[in-house]
């Protein structure tokens, strides 16, 4: 199974052009990442950065952020990027709650803003690298 820590990155519609943008300027340190993201997230990240190892499950409403939420709980999440839509009504809004709680029972770093993605990805990525010069 690999090992290497995991993040998953899902944008609501309004905010995938925002995603999209975040995750360009911070590809260097995403590299050493597996990225699982909702399907259209994913495709979008996956055309916009094919370097980047990105996984995607199914699309958000049809159950993507459920199976991000199964892979909290099953521990093989370390961080969770939402970038959520605060302004439009959406059928699936119940799903940024039900990832909210599961990170807060985990205890795993969770960004609803680009603001807070910047800070886990500074860190993580500090982190990472201390541990890859520590383990040479
Ligand atoms: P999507 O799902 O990436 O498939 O659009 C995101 C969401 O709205 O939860």
């Amino acid at each position: 199974m690999d090992k290497r820590p995991a993040f998953a990155l899902v944008a609501h519609d309004a905010k995938k052009d925002s995603l999209v943008s975040f995750v360009r300027q911070h590809e260097k340190k995403l590299l050493p990442f597996r990225l699982i993201a909702t399907g259209t997230t994913g495709a979008r990240l996956k055309a916009a950065c094919p370097d980047l190892d990105i996984h995607p499950v199914k699309s958000g409403p049809l159950g993507g952020d459920q199976q991000i939420g199964a892979m909290i709980a099953e521990g093989r999440l370390s961080a969770l990027i939402f970038f959520a839509d605060p302004l439009t009504p959406m059928p699936h809004d119940v799903d940024v709650k039900a990832l909210t709680r599961l990170a807060i029972v985990y205890d795993i770093p969770m960004a609803l803003n680009q603001a807070t993605a910047d800070a886990i990805i500074s860190t993580i990525a500090k982190t990472e690298n201390l541990e890859s010069t520590a383990s040479k």
